[in-house]
């Protein structure tokens, strides 16, 4: 029986791995790109889905968490922590578990979709909530690696980052080529620093003759890069976006630069409609940051014809709140056919 063996397996040749002698992995990766058909015709283009939200903890945190927890324990960490909006907490649970490493988490107190939550408590992570939002946090678990044993596993590790530049070797692999443009939502931007690093290697390699434009959308309530400044008091619905001073905001704007780019925010209504969107019209059920990458491409249009794929970073599964929200609680009904009829007609 031979089935995919996760990435540092299958895309081993670009990666270091010096002194691993143990690769620990959930299989992660390989997940579908889908053509989006309605979101094609409805913005006169090739518009591709790269479904992260399949992936074996429900984010593309998994592609650079199977590198960052392999890496931690080769070198010999028994503990690892980090700060997190929810996925980075769910996937370092679920890696440390499997990895049989304790796990330290700290999230901005009511601030996190509560299937992530559920995650990092259920994989056995010891959760600490702040009374404070994710910058701080993260700011926190930095600083308690200064006085405590423990291996930092945010995208400030660079390990998470080459993990996750397997998102643009996958896309390669499918298309055949990279495509016109990539959109992308940005929180902490590791993503898309990620992702241009993976087109630039598969150019470089003989993969791809072209590279892509990156097109990374920040929520308005939460948009440092498009403003030129930090945010305080970061607010928006897409949580996991939710960051006022990205770690990868000089890489980010690298990427931007080298690559034709350009980072622009969307609102939190907008993420909305392509949430709703993507669930009714292409049946795809993304979480809310996720949906910033379709909202952008809606919002600000794309050239004709061209081939984009968007990012959808997370598993709707994981906030059912915002879902359950948008649609309101479903009507009660009697228990008889004549209240059932009188309803549906
Ligand atoms: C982490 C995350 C993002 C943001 O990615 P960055 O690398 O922080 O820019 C977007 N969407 C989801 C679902 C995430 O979990």
């Amino acid at each position: 029986m031979s089935g995919w063996k996760g990435l540092l397996t299958e895309y081993a040749e670009w990666f270091h791995l010096e002194g691993v002698r143990e690769v620990v992995t959930l299989q992660e990766g390989n997940t579908p790109l889908l053509f989006a058909q309605r979101l094609s015709e409805r913005v006169s283009a090739n518009v591709y889905l790269k479904f992260e939200g399949l992936n074996p903890s429900g984010s593309f945190k998994d592609r650079g968490m199977t590198m960052a927890i392999t890496k931690a324990k080769a070198n010999g960490a028994s503990t690892v922590i980090c700060g997190s909006t929810g996925n980075t907490s769910a996937a370092a649970a679920a890696y440390a578990a499997k990895a049989g490493m304790e796990c330290v988490v700290l999230v901005p107190e009511g601030k996190i979709a509560v299937g992530k939550l559920a995650q990092a408590m259920i994989y056995g992570a010891r959760v600490l909530q702040i009374r404070g939002n994710f910058d701080q946090a993260l700011d926190l678990a930095r600083e308690l690696t200064q006085h405590l044993p423990v291996t930092i596993v945010n995208s400030i590790n660079p390990d998470r980052i080459e993990g996750q530049k397997t998102g643009a070797f996958e896309i390669v692999d499918v298309l055949g080529e990279a495509p016109d443009i990539l959109a992308i939502p940005v929180g902490n931007a590791g993503n898309i620093t990620a992702y241009w690093r993976g087109f630039t290697q598969y150019h470089v390699g003989g993969r791809a003759a072209r590279l892509p434009k990156m097109w990374g959308f920040q929520a308005a309530g939460a948009a440092p890069i498009v403003l030129g400044h930090p945010v305080a008091n970061p607010e928006t619905i897409a949580t996991a976006i939710r960051i006022g001073n990205p770690a990868s905001w000089v890489p980010a704007l690298e990427v931007i630069h080298e690559s034709l780019g350009d980072i622009r925010a969307v609102t939190d209504a907008e993420i909305l409609d392509a949430y709703q969107f993507l669930a009714r019209q292409e049946s795809v059920f993304c979480e809310p940051a996720s949906a910033a990458s379709v909202a952008g491409i809606l919002k600000f249009g794309v050239p004709e014809g061209s081939t984009v794929v968007c990012v959808l970073t997370g598993n709707g599964l994981k906030d059912p709140d915002t879902a359950v929200s948008l649609s309101g609680m479903p009507p009660v009904v009697d228990a008889s056919l004549d209240a059932l009829m009188k309803t549906l007609s």
